[in-house]
């Protein structure tokens, strides 16, 4: 018999709130208690492992779990060519060299000689290997940012969102190294045994995280107003037209990008529309 499908996800730090919630709103029902260590799902065959958001990738890759959340920086840092199913929008930051305010180092060159602090070890000696820049790389396990301050290194590679823990750090960003995001692993000989259920989980986070995007909206619109209306509406297709007991009028119903409900609603007003509602949708299989 083949044993329940285990899915490894970090235990702390930042992508444990979005990963939680997105296998929420797939519609897992798990408990993830503060220090449990696997949960079980009470409505499909899985179980969640909670690991260090470093562990993932090892987990993945030696079949302890046949997939896994985790960020790509820490997928290519650790050199794993294990699958990735897709990027799951969340987590997204930049691995970025940076130096002191007051240095004058501008460019990755300006560094050649020099000391460069990180807890990317990997990712920070190829990127500089590959500009044949020679730099002695200094292994931190983490706050890298304090290292110029403590005299350990002239700059330091590390994960930036914001920006902000850069600069209130007096450092600043001279270029970025990697683009990260969460992602979703699988390990490849469950890829190939178990494709069905791997592939059922990868459809559910497909369709919420879509779903997550966009809006329905409904309106009504004289008949002769059309096709102004259908011109703003791309939709995922074309919008559905449904005639009304009102003679001459339409419902049209749409999916739009979430991001342009606000800017679209005069603009569907102005041609036409009224009785707009704007609906959430909960899956959307493309
Ligand atoms: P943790 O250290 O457990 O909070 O998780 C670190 C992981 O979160 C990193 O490897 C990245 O994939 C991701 N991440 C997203 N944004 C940031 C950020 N601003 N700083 C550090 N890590 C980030």
């Amino acid at each position: 018999m083949t044993r329940r499908l285990r899915l490894a996800i970090p235990n702390k730090g930042r992508l444990v709130e979005p990963t939680v919630r997105l296998l929420r709103d797939a519609g897992l029902i798990f408990e993830a208690g503060e220090r449990a260590l696997v949960a079980r799902v009470q409505n499909f065959d899985l179980d969640i492992l909670f690991v260090r958001t470093n562990d993932v990738v090892e987990f993945v890759s030696d079949g302890v779990a046949e997939l896994g959340v985790t960020g790509l920086d820490l997928v290519a840092e650790a050199g794993s060519d294990a699958p990735q199913l897709r990027t799951l929008g969340f987590g997204k930051c930049r691995l970025t060299i940076a130096v002191p305010n007051d240095s004058p180092f501008r460019a990755p060159e300006d560094l050649a000689g020099l000391r460069v602090a990180t807890s990317h070890m990997n990712l920070t000696r190829s990127f500089f290997a590959g500009r044949a820049i020679p730099v002695d790389v200094i292994p931190v396990s983490g706050a890298a940012e304090v290292a110029p301050r403590l005299g350990l290194a002239e700059a330091i590679v590390d994960l930036v969102s914001t920006g902000s823990t850069m600069v209130s750090n007096g450092l600043r960003p001279i270029e970025e190294v990697f683009a990260s995001e969460a992602v979703l692993l699988a390990n490849p000989a469950a890829l190939r045994d178990r494709f069905d259920t791997l592939d059922t989980i990868q459809t559910m986070l497909s369709a919420t995280l879509a779903a997550r995007d966009r809006k329905y909206l409904m309106m009504n619109a004289p008949e002769t107003r059309l096709t102004g209306l259908e011109d703003l509406l791309p939709g995922l297709e074309s919008p559905s037209i449904i005639p009304l007991a009102h003679k001459g009028m339409v419902a049209i119903h749409s999916v739009v990008e979430a991001d342009a409900v606000w800017s679209l609603l005069p603009r569907l007003k102005a041609a036409g529309a009224s009785g707009i509602l704007i609906l959430p949708i909960e899956k959307l299989v493309q």
